[in-house]
């Protein structure tokens, strides 16, 4: 809130001056509005971040259903697209037992976000025209949500340190595509509450999956 306020104040005022101003000042007026709106998003994804840290355990007893929180995600990437991407949504069972595949337990607010991180990175990462796939996989071990692309894809080296804050391949692509260097510190954190893990598997020039995996709840077993 404090950092919050000063900044729509500023938002205001640049508001104002655009409208008001000489035509030699909209170029650097622009870009100082395009500051401000990377500072919110930074702003909020800290606060995302924070309240991760301080909130208490998830519920596990929350049950949530997987369709329906998957096909929130989708629905909401798909818009934000526009059609510049071939998204699909698959939802499959790889065990005889149909239950697994519908449910997960925790807070749907906190995995909704995950999920929408990594799917929207996929849509940033991953050139015009191409495939990006959000799935979920049900099977012996629990069950998997993941994002596939066929994007730009990360060198081995920087894997271990992606959802480190602030940590970016590419500091400039990353900017360019109005990235914060947040995203995946927020998936890792929300993971961790549910007691899942992150896998990351790329290769540059050919695309990345990140796989969240979510072990079999202690009465499933
Ligand atoms: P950012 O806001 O910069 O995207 P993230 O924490 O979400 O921050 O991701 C960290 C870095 O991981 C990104 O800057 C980018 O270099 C890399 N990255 C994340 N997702 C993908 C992806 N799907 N394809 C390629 N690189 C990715």
């Amino acid at each position: 809130h404090e950092l919050r306020t000063p900044l729509t104040v500023m938002t205001g005022y640049i508001e104002f001056l655009q409208h008001n101003a000489d035509e030699q000042l909209k170029v650097p007026l622009d870009k100082i509005q395009q500051q401000t709106v990377r500072m919110n998003k930074i702003i909020t994804e800290l606060i995302d971040l924070a309240k991760l840290e301080s909130a208490a355990a998830v519920d596990y007893t929350n049950v949530i259903d997987i369709n329906a929180l998957l096909n929130d995600v989708y629905n909401e990437a798909v818009a934000l697209d526009r059609g510049n991407h071939h998204i699909e949504l698959v939802i499959e069972n790889e065990t005889p037992d149909n239950v697994l595949a519908s449910h997960l337990n925790g807070s749907y607010e906190e995995l909704r976000m995950a999920f929408s991180n990594l799917l929207t990175n996929a849509i940033r990462y991953t050139p015009e025209g191409e495939d990006i796939k959000l799935f979920a996989t049900s099977h012996d071990a629990g069950i998997t949500v993941g994002v596939q692309d066929k994007g730009v894809g990360i060198n081995y080296e920087h894997i271990p340190r992606l959802t480190e804050r602030f940590y970016r391949v590419d500091e400039g692509r990353s900017r360019e595509q109005g990235g914060t260097g947040l995203g995946l510190a927020i998936v890792k954190h929300v993971l961790d509450r549910h007691n899942a893990s992150l896998h990351i598997l790329s290769e540059p020039g050919r695309g990345s999956t990140f796989c969240c995996e979510f072990p079999l709840s202690y009465e499933e077993y």
